[in-house]
Formats: C-alpha cells, sequence, structure tokens
C-alpha cells in the first residue's frame, strides 16, 4: 500500500515513520500517512513565520481565487473524498457525502467573504476634538494558525479553520487526528494546486507529544482546536498569552414541547441522535419532552430509532455505522450499563457488536448519570420528562455545556424565550440542535469553548482590528 506524503510549507514530503490508518467496521488498514520527523516539523513552522508578512499582504482576489479553486476541486473529487473519510472513519457513506458537499460550500462561502474583508472607513468628526480626522479600520492576521482538528469531520472541521486562514492571509499548520489524517492530506493535494506562496500551509500528522510542542511554539500566535473539553482547556492553560479558540464538546438537548408536529420531531429525534454513530459535538443526546406529548411523542419515536439501517459504512443504505473505534463502543456500553444500574430503563437498543453500538433510548436515567451529564459521544439518547416550558428550559441549561440546542415548537413566543433563556451558542426553532449551517457563526458557551467558527467568525477570531488615523481633513 502506497504510503501518503504529509505536506511541508506546501510541497509533499516523506518522513521516518508511518502511521497506519484502520477502518474501525472491519479492522482493514486503508491507507498509511507518512508522519514528519523533527527537523520536517522545525521547516514547517519556520516555513510559516517567515511567508506571515508576505501572505497577510496578498491580495484579496488571489486569496478568493485560491479558495474558489479549492472550492471546485473538492466537488470534482467528491466521491474520491467521500470514500476516503468512509473508509478512515468508519462514517457512512451517505454522512460522508453530506460531509464533502460541506466543505465545498466551506472554501466557497470563504473566498465570498474574502472579497469583503476590506476595512472600514470611520468619520472621527462627530466629536469636536477630533475633528478634521479619518480613522481607516483594518483586520490584521495575528500571524500563522496552528489548527488541530478531531476525528469525527476529518474534511470539513480542517476545512472550517484552513479556509478563514488563508482568506484573511494567514499561513497555516495543520495537525489532525491520529485516527484520521487521511482527508487532511488529499486536501493538501488540492491546496498545492492554488499556487499560494511556499510557507502557506502545511499538513503535519504528528503524534500528539509533538503537538504539544506545536501549540507552545510562539512562531504559531493562534490555535484554532477543535476536540474535548480536557485537550481543549488544557492547550488553553498552557499558552494563555496566545490567541486560543475553542471547540469543545456538549450534551445537546431537544425540547419537544406540546404544540409540536410530533412526527417531525420524532424523525428528526431519531436520525440525529445516530447520525455518524453519535460522533458529533451536536447530536441529540438529551431529549427533554413536555408531559402532555411525552406518550405519543414515544410511540413515534421507537419505531423512528428502530428503523434506522445499522451496519457496513460502505453499504449506499446504512444510515447508522461503527463508531470510531472499539474501544470507544465500549466505553458507551460501560456509561449505559452504569445507567441502567442506576435505575435507567432500555426502551431502545442496548447492544454492541465490535465497534457499532445499536441506537439506543434510555428513560428515567438520573440526572447525575455520565450519559445525561457527559458527551456520550456515541448512538445514545436520554428521554426525559418534564412538566412544562420553565422545566424544559432549566433542564437543558443543567448541564456544563452550551453548544446548540434544539426546540420544537411552533410558538414564537417560546422561540424568542428560548432564544433569551437557554444558556447555548446556537437555538434551533423548529429543528434538532444538531443543525448547522457552515457561513453562520458556531460555537459554544460554558465548558463547549470559547471563540466562533463560521467563515466570517473565524476570519474575525484569527485577527486583530488595527486602526490609522488620517489628520488635517
Ligand atoms: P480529542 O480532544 O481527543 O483530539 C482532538 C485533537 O487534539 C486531535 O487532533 C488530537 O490528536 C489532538 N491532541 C490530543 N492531545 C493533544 C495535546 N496534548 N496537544 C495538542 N493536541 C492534542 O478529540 P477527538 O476525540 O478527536 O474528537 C472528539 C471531540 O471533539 C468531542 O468532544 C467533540 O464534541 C469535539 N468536537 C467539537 C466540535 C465543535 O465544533 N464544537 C466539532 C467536532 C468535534
Amino acid at each position: 500500500m502506497d504510503v501518503r506524503p504529509f505536506w511541508l510549507a506546501g510541497r509533499p514530503a516523506m518522513g521516518e515513520a508511518e502511521l497506519p490508518v484502520t477502518n474501525s467496521h472491519d479492522g482493514r488498514v486503508v491507507g498509511i500517512a507518512s508522519v514528519p520527523t523533527g527537523d520536517q516539523v522545525e521547516q514547517a513552522v519556520a516555513a510559516a513565520a517567515a511567508v506571515r508578512g508576505r501572505a497577510a499582504a496578498l491580495p484579496i482576489h488571489v486569496r478568493a481565487e485560491a479558495l474558489a479553486h479549492v472550492s471546485r476541486r473538492i466537488a470534482e473529487r467528491a466521491e474520491e473524498f467521500a470514500r476516503l473519510i468512509m473508509e478512515e472513519n468508519g462514517k457512512p457513506l451517505l454522512w460522508a457525502r453530506g460531509e464533502v458537499g460541506r466543505a465545498v460550500s466551506t472554501f466557497r462561502f470563504a473566498a465570498e467573504e474574502a472579497r469583503r474583508f476590506g476595512g472600514e472607513v470611520q468619520r472621527l468628526d462627530t466629536d469636536p476634538a477630533a475633528q478634521g480626522r479619518l480613522a481607516y479600520i483594518s483586520r490584521v492576521p495575528y500571524g500563522p494558525v496552528l489548527a488541530i482538528t478531531p476525528f469525527n469531520f476529518p474534511l470539513n472541521l480542517v476545512a472550517h479553520k484552513v479556509a478563514p486562514a488563508i482568506a484573511v492571509g494567514a499561513p497555516v499548520v495543520v495537525k489532525p487526528a491520529p485516527a484520521t489524517p487521511l482527508s487532511a492530506l488529499l486536501l493538501g493535494e488540492l491546496l498545492a494546486e492554488t499556487g499560494l506562496p511556499e510557507g502557506m500551509f502545511s499538513v503535519l500528522p504528528v503524534p500528539n507529544d509533538r503537538a504539544a510542542a506545536l501549540v507552545e511554539d510562539p512562531r504559531l500566535p493562534v490555535v484554532s482546536f477543535t476536540g474535548s473539553a480536557p485537550v481543549g482547556y488544557a492547550i488553553a492553560d498552557r499558552v494563555p498569552r496566545k490567541r486560543v479558540t475553542l471547540e469543545l464538546g456538549g450534551n445537546a438537548a431537544a425540547v419537544v414541547l406540546a404544540d409540536a408536529d410530533l412526527d417531525h420531531a420524532a424523525s428528526r429525534v431519531a436520525l440525529f441522535s445516530n447520525y455518524q454513530a453519535g460522533q458529533s459535538c451536536i447530536a441529540v443526546q438529551r431529549v427533554i419532552v413536555e408531559d402532555a406529548v411525552y406518550d405519543a411523542f414515544v410511540e413515534r419515536l421507537l419505531p423512528a430509532v428502530r428503523a434506522l439501517v445499522t451496519g457496513d459504512p460502505a453499504d449506499e443504505k446504512t444510515q447508522v455505522g461503527p463508531m470510531v473505534s472499539e474501544e470507544a463502543a465500549e466505553r458507551v456500553e460501560r456509561w449505559v450499563a452504569d445507567a441502567v444500574a442506576a435505575g435507567a430503563r432500555v426502551l431502545a437498543g442496548g447492544g454492541r457488536s465490535g465497534a457499532t453500538v445499536e441506537p439506543t433510548v434510555l428513560a428515567d436515567v438520573p440526572r447525575d448519570a455520565l450519559v445525561y451529564r457527559e458527551e456520550v459521544f456515541g448512538p445514545v439518547m436520554v428521554l426525559e420528562r418534564v412538566a412544562g416550558v420553565d422545566e424544559a428550559f432549566a433542564a437543558v441549561n443543567d448541564s456544563a455545556y452550551g453548544l446548540q440546542a434544539g426546540v420544537f415548537t411552533r410558538s414564537l413566543d417560546i422561540a424568542f424565550r428560548a432564544n433569551r433563556e437557554l444558556e447555548v451558542g446556537g437555538v434551533i426553532i423548529g429543528d434538532v440542535p444538531s443543525y448547522r449551517a457552515d457561513q453562520m457563526p458556531y460555537g459554544g458557551v460554558k465548558d463547549s469553548g470559547v471563540g466562533r467558527e463560521g467563515l466570517r467568525s473565524a476570519m474575525a477570531d484569527y485577527t486583530y482590528e488595527k486602526v490609522m488615523v488620517l489628520t488635517g481633513l
């Protein structure tokens, strides 16, 4: 099997060590990534630092055209990307294709935002003391971005960091997840076609201990991290003076109120608790249902969950595939067993075969159970019955996390109330918390992180406002 090169300052390179990548459905080795040596990592960082001034001065049309090129090329090679994601992550083709389509959009949105990234002029003569003066306000990149990404969206979450970096004229060093480096390496091929200056991007599949050294390197002043809360906060604590953005986990809630369309709510909750085997930071984990419709909702939900097609991710019909590894599936199985020992009832699923966990529905789960409190990151949902809206919103907020929440209601009043009261970065009315449009601001509060992604928001996070005052006008 060919070893895939990594990307060192825009060029393919081979290191001395190799990282085999396996498919969690059948244990096959599906690819091998070359791992850079310490010297090669040093060269990549030095090249990013050396090009930062030139990168920031790149004309906007050059940045925008490079981003548009990558978008077009991902679309042209979409099926190759989808199969690679499916192989390395175990994600069913259905979802892998969706992820590729989103990455096409992410780069296209970045190309559009790059063209709007021109700075602004502010007249200062609103105050007598500033009469005759004018401010020109531009946004300047802090410098090279270190992008650390998780396994669950091996292409689009890399895109969410690379695309805004290029859009603002910042070099970017990508450190992909060890379980899923192949999609990021393939993306490197398309970035290399753009003719961006040498050093503008590197993709370095290094192990975690060497990633920690990258975090501390002062030549990479921005760290954009997506992953779990403990790793993210440990990174932020190590480099308090850096610009760190953290996109972390959650235990997202869907609220089903008495006025909801129950058929719609049940089918969306069933699917988006289990899509990608629940391995999404906004997969539905807690389902909070108003008492008046609880029984009618559960009656619709359980058949919808049982009807999900579980199995081989390469099969076109599969909706729920394996988790990223058998160890991950065993952890979920343990958490379910703990909840059952504490009094929970299993209404559907509960079984495991290898890395695949059956879509599982639990009821009567105590609030201190791990499956309620922590991020389960598996195909498990917890049902909770509440008396009304007050209790429902209090339950949503009874969490250390706050990424997104979904509220199934037809009432505009309740929608605005949800927006006021729910302690989350995004409130999705009429749908699951798992909804994300890649151009909108996205991120959390509480332990779900700091900073925002979505192209315009990430571009703001990677840059600072700089003012030039013109005098004597
Ligand atoms: P993880 O925290 O284990 O790893 C994330 C990345 O950090 C990987 O690339 C890993 O190699 C790297 N890493 C680990 N230790 C490091 C260290 N000491 N120094 C530097 N880098 C280090 O997360 P994961 O298991 O890959 O992904 C799952 C997590 O990601 C879940 O918690 C999920 O909620 C979260 N996530 C969040 C979002 C979001 O946008 N909020 C999106 C997707 C996933």
